[in-house]
């Protein structure tokens, strides 16, 4: 019986619906009208707000952040766009960054990644108020997730919990096994699995025998960054498998060994000359239990709990100025 598939788009949509209803709720707290931008209401303003630094004119940067934007206006947040051009300095950018910790209107800072060669990227995102660190990489908030407080998580993991969550898949007692050891990926999916009490195991590339120890999952996570690594051998019948992975295939024979025979996606490859393709290969669909595709699967969430932590930073850090709220 082919796995059943996990719908990233459904489950992002829920969460962007949830956290638009909780944007209204702080919109209507603070003002009649519920209309706001920041500045017009002064202290009284509860709309969360994130700010964009995106430095330069990287294409892939300006479509990422443009999605960022977009989703912003759906959910009803306040956003603005820091644009610097590609020459900027490491302190200049350290002085716009200390500007946005300063802004009680600004709940979420977001430095899209890669910045240019001359900067101190490290620095820089060190140099976030880790209060206002809605990608949830600072080593504050870190460390709060490795001790279980209550902190920023980072939004591509949290994202593949909400999936499990969601879809009913429980975690507590399981043999989890996550391939990646990324700081933004791989680990803290580790260690949110750890703290949902499964047994988790991670892998990476001096793992020894991984389709052995893969084999071993009921719960697969491969955040590899290799298009269709993952076949059938590394899963066990009826495991749930999260692709993390989202890698662009441009070569036709490659394209064919996981795409031959099926027309539609066929048919988007000749016009488009490239497709998207995760980490597992597709064959995998066909032995898991459940499976998140690609698209579809975890690359929609990502946005999705980017709002949900700018809406959770904003309640964090505003705290008593803000009615009770449902959820984080
Ligand atoms: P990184 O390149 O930072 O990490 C890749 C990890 O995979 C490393 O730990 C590496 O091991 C391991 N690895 C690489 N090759 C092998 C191998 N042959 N066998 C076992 N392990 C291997 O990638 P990221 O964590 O940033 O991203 C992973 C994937 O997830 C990418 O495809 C990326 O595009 C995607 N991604 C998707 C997001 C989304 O929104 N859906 C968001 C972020 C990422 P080692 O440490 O030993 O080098």
């Amino acid at each position: 019986m082919p796995a059943t598939l996990l719908d990233g788009t459904r489950i992002a949509q829920q969460i962007r619906s949830e956290v638009a209803e909780e944007v209204k709720a702080l919109a209507a707290a603070s003002a009649p009208s519920g209309n706001l931008r920041p500045g017009e209401l002064g202290s009284s303003n509860l709309r969360p707000g994130l700010a964009v630094l995106l430095v330069g004119h990287n294409p892939a940067s300006e479509i990422y952040v443009r999605g960022k934007i977009k989703a912003c206006e759906e959910v009803g947040i306040y956003s603005e766009t820091l644009t610097p051009p590609e020459s900027a300095t490491t302190s200049e950018l350290l002085a716009h960054v200390d500007e946005l910790n300063r802004r009680d209107d600004i709940d979420g800072i977001l430095v899209q990644l890669p910045l240019p060669p001359q900067v101190d990227a490290k620095k820089v995102l060190l140099a976030v108020d880790p209060a206002k660190d809605v990608d949830g990489f600072h080593p504050m908030n870190v460390g709060f997730l490795s001790t279980q407080r209550r902190g920023l998580v980072p939004c591509t993991p949290a994202g593949v919990m909400e999936i499990l969550g969601r879809s009913g898949i429980a975690a507590s007692g399981r043999e989890a096994v996550v391939v990646g050891r990324s700081d933004i990926v791989g680990k803290p999916v580790a260690m949110l699995l750890t703290n949902a009490n499964a047994t988790v195991t991670i892998c990476h590339s001096k793992t020894r025998d991984l389709a052995g120890v893969c084999r071993r999952a009921d719960i697969l996570v491969a955040a590899i960054g290799r298009a269709g690594m993952i076949t059938r051998d590394f899963v066990k019948p009826g495991a749930t498998v999260i692709d993390v992975g989202m890698n662009t295939v441009t070569d036709p024979a490659e394209f064919r060994r996981f795409f031959a025979g099926n027309a539609k996606r066929e048919e988007a490859f000749r016009k488009k000359g490239s497709t998207l393709v995760g980490d597992v290969h597709p064959e995998v669909a066909e032995v898991a239990g459940a499976i998140t595709p690609v698209p579809g699967g975890v690359g929609p969430l990502t946005i999705a709990m980017l709002m949900f932590n700018t809406v959770k930073a904003a309640k964090m850090r505003r705290g008593s100025r803000m009615p009770e709220m449902s959820r984080a």
